[in-house]
């Protein structure tokens, strides 16, 4: 017949749990830290034989300073203590542990029974789980940065252009010529334009690398760059930069519509940025590529920035620039996809020179 399990001596299960237990079982003499004993758990967790243990304190298997190890046996011993440290094994290497020790009386002396348990993959988790959280927040707040320019840059020209058409309605009453009313509506417009030009370059900007199609055909670079002068003149006037443009016939197998975005976006931060000082796009033919340098002599970019600019929604001038931090992300998406480069050269106070190069074919 089975004999029950309360049949079993406490001796015999006491020994089965300790023997057999997963955590690590110490039994440690509370006034001087030698090991009086230690399970399977034990010897496999610190690589040492039973024996070996035996011959230790627990001053060996700490890596904290023996007077912290001394404070925490005496709390053990007095209330029983939880607790996080780093044990080390005989080869020298160490693990993470959390450690339940009391004091208790066996065999008429003082001992601490520590029950230890193992908890590296614990902590790679929490490890795992903070930069998960600290990633999560720095995402968030770069959201929130994000709406806050968003929204300021997309109301600009809302204003605007209710504010135009406010001044057009007064026009309309007055009965005022024909010409003025056609300026009026060719500024809102303009500002029209910026909106929409604001929309697409936010919907642009999801476009990772590899969604981004290209419609390549033969295109002529001089003609691409007549046509962004043609539609930046005027902003360039405004802020007095003078346009030089040196650009010879250069054929090249590209898509029209995205080298002309790539190229708006780099004149018109030279504009922007560029103090009203000129403004040069000068290109040319290096072996099977093309390249292009629109070359400011404004603000320039600190060299702690450089990398960054390229980033999306990354900007590194104070907010009195209007501007999404996305012209530049969208600009190396297109180049990239086109198997080109774009780099910077700046020197702040001294101006930038931003370099395209593109293969022909
Ligand atoms: P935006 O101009 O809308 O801020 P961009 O992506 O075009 O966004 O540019 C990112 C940042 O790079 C700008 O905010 C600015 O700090 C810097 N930058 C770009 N072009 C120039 C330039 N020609 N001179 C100085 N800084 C520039």
């Amino acid at each position: 017949m089975r004999a029950a399990p309360g049949m079993l001596y406490d001796a015999e299960i006491t020994s089965h749990l300790f023997e057999h237990a997963r955590d690590i079982v110490l039994v440690i003499d509370a006034s001087t830290g030698a090991i009086l004993d230690a399970n399977r758990a034990a010897e496999q967790a610190y690589s040492w034989s039973r024996d070996e243990l035996r011959a230790r304190t627990i001053f060996d298997l700490r890596e904290s300073p023996p007077h912290s190890v001394s404070e925490q046996m005496r709390q053990a011993s007095a209330t029983g203590i939880l607790f996080e440290t780093i044990h080390r094994r005989s080869d020298g290497t160490t693990f993470p542990v959390e450690v339940s020790s009391r004091g208790e009386i066996i065999s008429g002396r003082r001992a601490l029974l520590s029950v230890v348990r193992d908890i590296t993959e614990r902590k790679l988790f929490e490890t795992e789980r903070e930069e998960l959280l600290l990633a999560t927040q720095r995402a968030l707040a770069m959201r929130d940065e994000f709406l806050v320019i968003a929204s300021h840059e997309l109301r600009a020209p809302v204003t605007n252009i209710s504010l135009q058409l406010q001044h057009l309605s007064r026009l309309i009453d007055r009965g005022t010529v024909r010409a003025a009313l056609r300026v009026v509506g060719e500024a809102v417009h303009g500002e029209a334009r910026r909106l929409a030009a604001l929309i697409d370059s936010l919907l642009d900007a999801q476009a990772v690398k590899g969604q981004l199609v290209l419609d390549r055909t033969d295109v002529e670079l001089s003609t691409v760059v007549a046509d962004v002068v043609d539609r930046l003149r005027a902003r360039a006037e405004q802020a007095g930069s003078e346009l030089v443009i040196e650009v010879p016939e250069i054929h090249g197998r590209w898509d029209r519509m995205r080298i002309d975005q790539v190229l708006s976006n780099l004149v018109g931060n030279a504009i922007k940025y560029g103090r009203g000082r000129p403004v040069r796009v000068v290109a040319g033919i290096d072996g099977p590529h093309a390249s292009i340098e629109i070359a400011d002599e404004g603000i320039g970019v600190s060299q702690d920035d450089i990398d960054r600019i390229f980033g999306k929604f990354e900007r590194a001038v104070p907010s009195q620039y209007g501007g999404l931090g996305l012209g530049l992300f969208i600009a190396r998406q297109i180049v990239e996809a086109h198997d080109g480069l774009i780099h910077v050269h700046s020197v702040p106070g001294i101006g930038s020179t931003f370099r395209v190069v593109l293969p022909r074919v």
